[in-house]
């Protein structure tokens, strides 16, 4: 018998086994057994390839051909790659949004309980942030900033985001070897170097009352995406004597309403994986302030180099897809979130549940009743409908679904073996009772 087999809930013969097996004298510390993204070669090929792709990307988006499959047929010198000023910059946007994120404004929230049965306190004044930032940004407009020719600057930008990412995720495996070991995340202890640097080690690294992990995870590069957008839509007026396209407009709209949203509804990143359960390391270091703005920033990269006309109606039919994966990604995002914070809410108490043993039950009508991550399906139309006014003529405005479609069905895989440990039998129940994962009769 296994550690597994012991745990109340558990049901035997289980075929999707829980990654992460707790030794029952390390309860505090538990050692990561099994290991994900194809452990130690899998994290090490994924350290190398993340940036490649990611400098491939805005190599190819920036060439005439933009052809994905093939390698830019020039490559820019190396000094194209580097720029003190761009270092610099990054460094003054990440020391006001820490600024920003300091200002005594908005309310306080406690974070989920943590093994050492401690809670943790989080500012909620993300969208204040935003709010600051935008005024910033429209008086520097008003003054004559140049933002536009900010799009001139995205290689070097990328470069010290990148680097930025490494020297973090560096400082932060050192510092994780004077935290507590209750402090360490249950899937980045596995004690091998390579894969630990990737995962993180430390759950919730802070300096005092600033939480790094939080910090990064959608002011600095959720913000950098929204106004990277802005500065290619005012590129591309200036290049068109005037008016951006209608593309690049939909384009930047739609991406700006999932950055506010992700602001305004900031609290419940509390109860995310990313936040609960994975380190930060240089997944999240890597993915937060250098993947996010820059690829996520793709579409209308692409449109400022390769600018595509849209009829009306197409414009319709794409403003209705947004708005459909809006209606469900908010609809089930705020369903759940309500039914954490308050199961006695009356927009979630009349819901059917299923009762398990932590005391937690899990909704299984409603949205979540429809398929087990009704907020991915949401997002992936979304992803679509943004990618849409980029036409068809070619691959790349579409990199971010396929690529988007990997991560979550695979962070699907991820939460369900997490879910099992969890609520075990209860949530085998719940499989059984809504048998698709992310697209009804489909997946
Ligand atoms: P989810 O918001 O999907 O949360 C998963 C958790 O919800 C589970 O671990 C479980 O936790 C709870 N849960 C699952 N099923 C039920 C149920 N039937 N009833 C009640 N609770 C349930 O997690 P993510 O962090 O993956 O995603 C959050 C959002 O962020 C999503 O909308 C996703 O699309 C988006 N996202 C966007 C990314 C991007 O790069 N743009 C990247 C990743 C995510 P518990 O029971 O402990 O509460």
């Amino acid at each position: 018998m296994d550690e597994l087999d012991s745990q109340p809930g558990q049901p035997r013969g289980c075929t999707h086994r829980p990654r992460f097996r707790t030794m029952a004298h390390q309860q505090t510390s538990p050692r990561s057994v099994e290991l994900e993204f194809g452990g130690p070669l899998g994290t090490a090929a994924m350290l190398l390839l993340l940036p490649v792709v990611l400098f491939h990307l805005l190599l190819t988006c920036h060439s005439g051909p933009c052809s994905l499959l093939n390698l830019p047929s020039e490559l820019p010198p190396t000094s194209a790659f580097w720029s003190p000023w761009a270092l610099l910059l990054l460094l003054l946007w990440l020391g006001l949004q820490a600024t920003l994120y300091l200002l005594p404004m908005g309310k306080v929230s406690e974070g989920r309980m943590l093994r050492d049965k401690s809670h943790l306190q989080y500012p909620i004044n993300g969208f204040r942030c935003l709010g600051l930032t935008a005024l910033l940004v429209g008086l520097g407009l008003a003054g004559g900033l140049p933002l536009g020719s900010l799009s001139e600057l995205l290689l070097p930008l990328a470069s010290a985001a990148t680097a930025i990412a490494f020297i973090l995720s560096l400082l932060l495996y050192l510092k994780s070897f004077t935290a507590p070991p209750s402090a360490l995340a249950p899937g980045g202890n596995s004690g091998n170097i390579i894969y630990d640097f990737f995962l993180g080690r430390e759950l919730n690294p802070r300096f005092g009352s600033f939480d790094l992990k939080y910090f990064c995870e959608l002011r600095p590069g959720m913000i950098g995406w929204a106004l990277i957008n802005l500065a290619l839509l005012l590129q591309e007026a200036e290049r068109q004597g005037g008016w951006p396209s209608l593309a690049m407009g939909l384009v930047n709209a739609f991406q700006l309403v999932y950055v506010v949203d992700a602001l305004w509804n900031e609290e419940a990143i509390l109860t995310t994986m990313d936040i609960i359960h994975d380190g930060f390391g240089f997944m999240l270091a890597f993915g937060d302030l250098a993947w996010v703005p820059f690829i996520y920033s793709l579409q209308a990269q692409f449109l400022l180099n390769h600018p595509q006309s849209l009829e009306l109606p197409v414009a319709g039919a794409i403003c209705l897809l947004f708005a459909i994966g809006y209606f469900i990604f908010r609809g089930a995002n705020t369903q759940k979130n309500t039914f954490r914070r308050d199961p006695t809410d009356p927009s979630v108490a009349g819901l059917e549940t299923i009762p398990t043993a932590t005391g937690r039950r899990l909704l299984v009508s409603g949205w979540w009743g429809m398929v087990r991550h009704p907020n991915y399906l949401g997002d992936l139309i979304m992803a679509l409908a943004w990618s849409l006014p980029c036409g068809v003529t070619h691959l790349l405005p579409y990199f971010y679904v396929v690529y988007f479609t990997i991560l979550l069905v695979h962070r699907e895989d991820r939460d369900e073996r997490q879910c099992l440990q969890k609520y075990g039998l209860a949530w085998r129940e719940y499989c059984a009772r809504v048998p698709y994962r992310i697209v009804p009769y489909v997946y």
